[in-house]
């Protein structure tokens, strides 16, 4: 499964919104094929169209679909030349597919800063660096072979030689990998080299519960927005506090919770839903009087393989999908009114899925 790391320096917030991430956690008992890692925590998508769904079919149950984050601890300051736990904390930043960078956005004396005061944008320098620095280590090791390689005239390190170097070039003005453009071959290329700074990165501005109601005062958070704006990033707005507290609500007392705060949607709530979105990820329902759930695809696969999300057996046999999509279902009313008005379609293997698709799969077994 695809996964988002969270990263951050050492007293930001970054296990307090991993311990609300836990808490909040899915019920194991649906998510059976999920990692057991403590460092993994695997929460539901809130996504409002599940239950519409759920009140015009009235299933026994309803199952929405997961989505892991991990926690990488151990990022300091010269992480990439193997300081603290750096390689370790490299590695396992290259095995995530988005990062999510937490940054300390409150000002609390009690709580010691690293760097002795609150900076946020010093903070996002100083781990920003290290992957820049990680991934300026790898070009050149490669580069060292390819231009070996493209001297005796083999094509593909001829082809591969001028990338690495604009990357080494791109590393060396300290831009992210992110900030380069590639073409599709080139992004094949890249894909192989498993740099860490052309992973979507979102940032994560952790500020007090007293601002929480009204964050864009907060002068850290507005020059957290101007930064991520030139790296083409996202910036979500937790208190990590609040999420952690809230995460022992049930849905009813959250609510209740979230309007004395005077916010709309729980800042974990958020960022699960901009990690997901950051991953190419999207969702279609199945919709029947056992179970309406949601189910996670890659934008862009096509209905076999989004029937392999549910089972390979689903995948390997498929015949069809009846599909509709979640508007229409909504608009009509019900499945036989939808029928009626013919927005049910029957979708073969080429077909691509869109996010709200809901799909009832026939397959040989
Ligand atoms: P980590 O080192 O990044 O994992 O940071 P922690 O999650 O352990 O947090 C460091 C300290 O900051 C702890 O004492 C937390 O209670 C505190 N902290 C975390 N988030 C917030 C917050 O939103 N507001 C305040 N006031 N304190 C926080």
């Amino acid at each position: 499964a695809l996964t988002a790391g969270i990263v951050g320096l050492p007293n930001v917030g970054k296990s307090t919104l991993f311990n609300a991430i836990t808490k909040a956690g899915a019920e194991s008992a649906n998510y059976p094929f999920c990692t057991i890692d403590p460092n993994v925590g695997i929460v539901e998508v809130p996504d409002a169209r599940l239950q519409k769904l759920t009140e015009l079919v009235e299933p026994k149950k309803t199952v929405p679909t997961a989505f892991e984050f991990t926690d990488i601890a151990g990022i300091v300051k010269g992480a990439s030349k193997g300081e603290g736990l750096g390689n370790k904390f490299l590695s396992h930043i290259r095995e995530v597919d988005a990062i999510c960078q937490v940054v300390r956005c409150f000002a609390d004396e009690n709580i010691t800063h690293v760097s002795g005061k609150v900076d946020p944008i010093s903070d996002i320098e100083v781990i920003n660096l290290e992957l820049i620095l990680a991934d300026l280590e790898s070009v050149e090791k490669r580069l060292a072979r390819v231009s070996k390689m493209a001297k005796q005239k083999d094509k593909e390190a001829m082809a591969e030689e001028p990338l690495l170097i604009r990357l080494k070039e791109a590393f060396e003005n300290e831009e992210p990998g992110r900030s380069v453009e590639f073409t599709d071959d080139e992004m094949k290329i890249v894909k192989g080299l498993h740099l860490l700074t052309v992973k979507p990165m979102l940032y994560v501005a952790n500020v007090s519960e007293e601002e929480i109601s009204d964050p864009e005062d907060n002068e850290y958070v507005k020059l957290v927005r101007e930064y991520a704006e030139k790296d083409n990033a996202q910036v979500i707005i937790v208190c990590a506090k609040v999420e952690e507290e809230m995460a022992e609500l049930d849905d009813e007392e959250k609510k209740m919770f979230l309007e004395e705060l005077g916010i709309k949607e729980s800042g974990l709530d958020q960022l699960i839903r901009a990690a997901y979105d950051l991953l190419g990820l999207a969702t279609y329902f199945t919709a029947g009087v056992q179970e309406v759930r949601a189910w996670t695809f890659r934008q862009g696969m096509k209905a076999p393989q989004c029937a392999g999300v549910i089972h390979s057996d689903f995948e390997r046999g498929f015949i069809r999908a009846e599909t509709v999509s979640y508007n229409d279902l909504i608009e009509t009313g019900s499945m036989t009114a939808a029928k009626e008005a013919g927005k049910v379609r029957l979708e073969g293997k080429e077909y691509i899925v869109k996010d709200g698709d809901v799909m009832h799969f026939r397959f040989n077994v």
